[in-house]
C-alpha cells in the first residue's frame, strides 16, 4: 500500500519516540525497551554513522554537521526517516526540531513519548567513556558499563570505537543544541497528553524499570 493510502486508511506505523540530551541513555534504553515492547528501534544517529562510513550522498552531506555537533537539515532528516518507518517503532534521536515533530504527525502515530533528563556535566563525563562497537553499534562505558574484555564487544566480538563527535568539546556543542532546539519538543508532546519523563542518571537498570512503568501506564 502506498504511504498516502494507508494515511487515509489509518494504518499508519505507530510507536514510542525517546527525547533527551545526548548521553541521556536513549540507546541505552531503547535496545532494551525495543526488546522488551517488541518494537523496531530506529536510531538516526546510527542510520547517519552508516551513511556517512558508506560515503553514500546523504552521508556525504550530514557529515560536516555531525563533525560539528549541528543538526543535519530537517529535510534530508524527513525524507530518511520516512523511508524507513514501518509496523512498530521505537524512535531514538528523531524528532529533534518542531518541524521534523509536525512532518512526524503526518507519517506516523506517536502514541507515547519518554524524555530523559541528564545534566551537562553528567553528560560530558558519560560521552567521553562512551565506546561503541564498530560492528554491531552496542554501547559501552569505560567506567559504568565496560565490556567484559578490553576493546572487544561483548555480543559479536567486534572492536570498539569511540565516536568521532564524543570530544568534550562537541559533546558541549550537541548538548546546547539540544536545549535550544529539541528541549522545546517536551512542550510540544505535553500539550499533546503524551509526555512522561524519567531521571538519567541512576542505574541503567532503575531507569529501564521506570521507563517500563511509566510507558505502560494509562495504555
Ligand atoms: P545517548 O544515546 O542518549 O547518547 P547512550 O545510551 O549512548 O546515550 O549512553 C551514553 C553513555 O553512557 C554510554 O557509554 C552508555 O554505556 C552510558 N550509560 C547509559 N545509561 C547509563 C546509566 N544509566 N548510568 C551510567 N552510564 C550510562
Ligand atoms: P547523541 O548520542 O548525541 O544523542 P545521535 O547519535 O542521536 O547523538 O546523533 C548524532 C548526530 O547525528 C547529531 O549530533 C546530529 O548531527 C545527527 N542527527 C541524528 N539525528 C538527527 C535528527 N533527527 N536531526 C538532525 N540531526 C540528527
Ligand atoms: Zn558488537
Amino acid at each position: 500500500m502506498s504511504r498516502e493510502a494507508r494515511r487515509l486508511s489509518r494504518d499508519l506505523p505507530s510507536g514510542i519516540v525517546l527525547l533527551g540530551p545526548p548521553g541521556a541513555g536513549k540507546g541505552t534504553q531503547a535496545a532494551l525497551l525495543a526488546a522488551r515492547l517488541g518494537l523496531k528501534h530506529i536510531s538516526t544517529g546510527e542510520i547517519l554513522r552508516e551513511e556517512v562510513q558508506q560515503g553514500t550522498e546523504l552521508g556525504k552531506k550530514a557529515r560536516a554537521y555531525m563533525d560539528r555537533g549541528e543538526l543535519v537539515p530537517d529535510e534530508l532528516m524527513i525524507e530518511m526517516l520516512d523511508s524507513r518507518l514501518d509496523g512498530r517503532f521505537l524512535l531514538d534521536g528523531f524528532p529533534r526540531t518542531t518541524n521534523q515533530a509536525e512532518a512526524l504527525e503526518r507519517i506516523a502515530k506517536v502514541e507515547r513519548v519518554l524524555s530523559i533528563r541528564l545534566s551537562e556535566e553528567e553528560t560530558v563525563r558519560r560521552l567521553t567513556a562512551r565506546r561503541v562497537c564498530a560492528d554491531c553499534g552496542r554501547n559501552y562505558n569505560l567506567v559504568s558499563n565496560p565490556p567484559r574484555v578490553p576493546g572487544v564487544c561483548d555480543a559479536c566480538g567486534g572492536r570498539l570505537i569511540q565516536r568521532d563527535d564524543d570530544t568534550p568539546e562537541v559533546i558541549r556543542r550537541r548538548y546546547r543544541v539540544y536545549e535550544a532546539q529539541t528541549a522545546p519538543l517536551r512542550e510540544f508532546y505535553r500539550q499533546r497528553g503524551l509526555l512522561v519523563e524519567v531521571e538519567g542518571g541512576r542505574a541503567i537498570e532503575e531507569v529501564f524499570q521506570e521507563a517500563l512503568r511509566l510507558l505502560e501506564e494509562g495504555r
